[in-house]
């Protein structure tokens, strides 16, 4: 693995630790979900950062991996610890909060991509005849992508930059 990946890595469970991720309860005050409810665990928990990282059953096995190479169970007051008790720990939490950015950026995509875009362009970009180029444009950036979450993202990204 590179430096600049390793480097990556590392951001994704920052950005998951502080909670500035992709979860619902983010994402809500923002206005792009309407609930923030886990769709895992339903029963009024909030998908936070917390949820995500110690409890939610979507990512049990992943948790139970990782459990195994820490020795002892995961929780608010020994995740820091256990990054710091040396690389294989370290690596196997960034594993972990990478593999929940994918997913919880895999479910934002069809939720909220679409309505970020078109804000964005009905804002800057009023008519209907460049809504309709853009449409156009997103659904084969998406049929283009459907398998590659990252590079749809590494596009979109790309799209939204456009001035
Ligand atoms: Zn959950």
């Amino acid at each position: 693995m590179s430096g600049s990946k390793a480097a990556h890595r590392g951001d994704m469970a920052a950005q998951l630790i502080s909670g500035h991720g992709c979860f619902r309860s983010y994402l809500k005050r923002f206005g792009h979900e309407d609930a923030d409810d886990c769709p895992w665990c339903g029963g009024g928990r909030s998908e936070t950062a917390e949820h995500v990282l110690f409890s939610c059953v979507k990512y049990a096995r992943e948790r139970s991996s990782l459990e195994t190479v820490l020795g002892g169970r995961l929780n608010a007051d020994n995740l820091v610890p256990f990054m710091l008790q040396g690389e294989a720990k370290w690596q196997a939490v960034n594993s972990f909060a990478a593999a929940i950015t994918t997913e919880l950026r895999r479910e934002e995509s069809p939720r909220i991509i679409e309505k970020k875009y078109f804000e964005k362009i009905g804002g800057v970009r009023r008519g209907w005849r460049r809504i309709k180029d853009a449409t156009i444009k997103l659904r084969m950036l998406r049929e283009r992508f459907a398998t590659d979450v990252s590079s749809l993202n590494n596009a979109l990204e790309d799209v939204f930059c456009e001035t």
